[in-house]
């Protein structure tokens, strides 16, 4: 059976890795087919698919696009894109627009609760200047020693009602979709156990997002739980989506799943892969 992972991160957006070394990883770790999944940002698949290729490791080029539904944020990765898509460029070059003034607002909040100088502290850690997120905050508290680690910091800071938190409107989930399958790619609902919603809210997202072409929903992937694994592979075969697979991995040390060390995707569920000709 193939080792497939189609979720993770480079120094493109959060991951603490060149796109070129979490391709090494991935190989080293035994997987067959591999996609970066940057967030809202395609710059590491020129390099990444290179690095692959010298590998001999199977690439498939991904992104994670940030949308915002009922109030919650969600992401969508887009799996087998054209990255040179004029309309994806324009579309991730808007959503990403606004995250420095998001950074600016979270740096002031932490500086009202003790935390000074944030926004020069998470800039430390940013591969990419368009691309400053929470996790940046996150390895600069830790860094300063007031939280042990990167969920501690999450917990009491930046998470919705925490004092460093601010609000932020990402893009629908319909321009999400429309920006992937016009770049010829596939749709694929990322760690769907993650967000807050009830049974309702749940169906209406799935409804939508299948009304809209999405093909997919994340079972396997390094937010769930093993209850979780079951639980969405059931709601995938309802559903009529596909499953996929991924770690969601940022990097050693900071990801509690590693590239391709997750369990397979239940027999049950057609994986999002399954007309790739793999
Ligand atoms: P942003 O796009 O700036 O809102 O940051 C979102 C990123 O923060 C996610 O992609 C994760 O990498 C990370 N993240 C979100 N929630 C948590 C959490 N509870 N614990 C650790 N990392 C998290
Ligand atoms: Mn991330
Ligand atoms: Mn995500
Ligand atoms: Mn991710």
């Amino acid at each position: 059976m193939l080792n497939i992972d189609l979720h993770c991160h480079s120094t493109v957006s959060d991951g603490l890795l060149a796109p070129a070394a979490v391709a090494a990883r991935a190989k080293h770790n035994g997987v067959d087919v591999w996609a970066l999944t940057d967030h809202d940002e395609v710059d590491g698949i020129v390099e990444a698919r290179a690095a692959a290729k010298m590998l001999d490791l199977e690439f498939v080029a991904g992104l994670e696009i940030s949308i915002t539904w009922g109030g919650e944020t969600v992401h969508i990765v887009g799996l087998q894109i054209d990255e040179t898509n004029h309309a994806l460029l324009e579309g991730l070059a808007a959503t990403r627009n606004g995250r420095e003034r998001r950074a600016h607002e979270m740096a002031a909040q932490l500086a009202a609760v003790g935390i000074p100088d944030a926004f020069q502290g998470a800039l430390k850690f940013v591969g990419n200047p368009d691309l400053i997120s929470r996790t940046h905050f996150a390895r600069y508290i830790v860094e300063l020693g007031v939280c042990p680690d990167i969920p501690g910091v999450f917990s009491k800071y930046l998470i919705e009602g925490k004092p460093g938190f601010v609000p932020h409107r990402w893009a629908s989930l319909a321009q999400a979709v429309s920006w992937i399958h016009g770049a010829g790619g596939t749709a694929v609902m990322a760690h769907p156990g993650r967000y807050r919603f009830n049974d309702l809210q749940r169906d209406a997202i799935l409804d939508e997002f299948i009304q809209l072409g999405g093909a997919a929903i994340e079972v396997i992937t390094g937010s769930h739980t093993e209850a979780q694994y079951a639980i969405w592979a059931k709601i995938a075969t309802q559903f009529g989506l596909r499953g996929s697979r991924g770690s969601d991995f940022h990097g050693p040390g900071e990801s509690r799943v590693d590239l391709g060390a997750l369990p397979p995707l239940p027999a049950s569920v057609t994986p999002v892969w399954a007309d790739w000709g793999l």
